[in-house]
């Protein structure tokens, strides 16, 4: 039995461990993002998953398992007491883009996935209006569990939570994140004095990667005088992908 078989053998045992514990997991082998990772259903207990697991986490897909389900039974800030679902985020694990928000509102609490509601689709539309789908790029937050009446994460939660973001960072290496708002801009270039109305549409860099800041969904919809220059920064990250504009129309 050679090296892929032996891989391919493995990923079918997590599989079936991942289905055991409650976990979808799908696998396109026909598409460029062979891999997502689908809301997780709350257990309070620990997953037997973690422990009994017998697959070395080798290969980038079985890593972004094991984070999703580290998540699903973390209970390391007061966020986990409000939460129904928790959020670990989806998309392709070969993603050149990942979006990164402050944290789940209820909607995404409700279906553990992230932006589902108004300013998810939202987020579909700026998505499409660059030429991608939602399945090319990685979708996910600061925090994972949700952040009652949309607050803002605090300091202590977003320092609870944020290592798995860069975990999911350091195992999808975007080219670009793009981070929305304050929360993802501040945790990710670890300073709190960062303001996203002077830093958006700067190229910034995090851990060699770049990193452009922008406006959230959210805010765009109070304040629809900002998706103009949401837009401009869409743009530059697109350009900075070595992609163009899609022809309207085409
Ligand atoms: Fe754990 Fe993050 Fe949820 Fe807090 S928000 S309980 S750190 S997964």
């Amino acid at each position: 039995m050679n090296e892929r078989d032996d891989i391919v053998r493995n990923l079918k045992q997590l599989v079936e461990l991942d289905r055991a514990a409650g976990m979808e997991f799908i696998w396109k082998e026909s598409t460029p993002a062979p891999f997502v990772v689908a809301p997780l259903a709350l257990s309070s207990a620990r997953s037997p998953t973690a422990a009994k697991n017998p697959v070395a986490p080798a290969a980038s897909a079985d890593s972004l398992t094991q984070i999703a389900t580290e998540i699903a039974a973390c209970r390391a800030c007061g966020l986990c007491d409000g939460r129904n679902k928790t959020v670990p985020g989806e998309g392709s694990a070969r993603a050149e883009l990942l979006f990164v928000g402050d944290g789940p509102d209820e909607q995404d609490d409700a279906s553990g996935r992230p932006f589902v509601g108004a300013a998810g689709d939202l987020l579909t539309k700026m998505i499409e209006a660059m030429g991608l789908k939602r399945d090319q790029v990685f979708i996910t937050n600061v925090v994972k569990c949700r952040l009652p009446e949309q607050r803002p994460p605090t300091s202590s939660e977003v320092t609870a939570c944020q290592g798995f973001l860069r975990r999911q960072i350091a195992l999808i290496k975007p080219k670009i994140i793009c981070a929305f708002g304050n929360t993802p801009l501040r945790a990710l270039m670890n300073d709190n004095t960062l303001d996203i109305s002077t830093m958006r549409g700067k190229k910034l860099t995090f851990n060699g990667m770049t990193l452009i800041p922008t406006f959230h969904p959210n805010f765009l919809l109070n304040n629809p005088a900002a998706k103009k220059p949401c837009w401009e920064d869409l743009q530059l990250v697109l350009k900075e992908l070595g992609r163009e504009l899609p022809k309207r129309g085409g």
